[in-house]
């Protein structure tokens, strides 16, 4: 219980999940009595100064997920997350969308279905994660012409599945939070589902 390098995740007060935080952001808000409440187990004790008065050392628990006050509607619907070949390749499971083998990241590069010299755009529905063999072979051409078939159809996550593809190690009950809070149609379900 005392891994620091876990990350929070802070929802608003409707329990809408927001960001990650790390622990020194999560003690500025335990102690800017910015915490609502709390979910999820306590995953580390954050100490603090000694008091004069009564001599004891103040220490905040800091739970897995914590609510804070206030809301932030703009993140519920229509909210588009910034692209990024981080969050990308997560939301392919590092598969190459071609070929379907699974590759380490530095084997992998960003594909537009419909290519940039097509008027294709740089958006979450025109991209997938492609090996870089594939993305060779297919070069500046549309799966068609070249011959090849897409496995998945990408889709553009929304901000509860963003903050899942953002998390660098997210503990289970975090997991079974975010999950709550995705579209029922997610393809993601299917995939993580086995794994609270
Ligand atoms: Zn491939």
């Amino acid at each position: 219980m005392s891994n620091l390098s876990l990350q929070v995740l802070r929802t608003d007060v409707s329990g809408m999940p927001m960001e990650w935080v790390n622990y020194q952001d999560a003690a500025r808000l335990y102690h800017g009595e910015q915490v609502a409440y709390t979910c999820g187990e306590p995953i580390y004790v954050i100490h603090g100064g000694i008091n004069a008065h009564s001599g004891l050392r103040s220490a905040i628990e800091v739970h897995s997920i914590i609510a804070t006050h206030g809301n932030n509607r703009s993140l519920y619907d229509g909210y588009i997350p910034p692209l990024n070949n981080r969050a990308l390749f997560r939301r392919d499971a590092n598969l190459c969308l071609y070929c379907g083998k699974r590759f380490d990241r530095r084997d992998l590069s960003r594909d537009h279905i419909k290519p940039l010299s097509f008027n294709g755009i740089d958006e979450w529905n025109n991209v997938v994660t492609a090996c870089k063999r594939c993305n060779n072979h297919k070069a500046g051409q549309t799966p068609e012409q070249a011959r090849m078939q897409l496995l998945a159809i990408p889709f553009t996550p929304t901000h509860a599945e963003y903050i899942y593809l953002q998390g660098r190690q997210v503990l289970a009950d975090q997991m079974k939070f975010l999950l709550a809070h995705f579209p029922r149609s997610s393809p993601l379900h299917k995939r993580l589902s086995g794994l609270t």
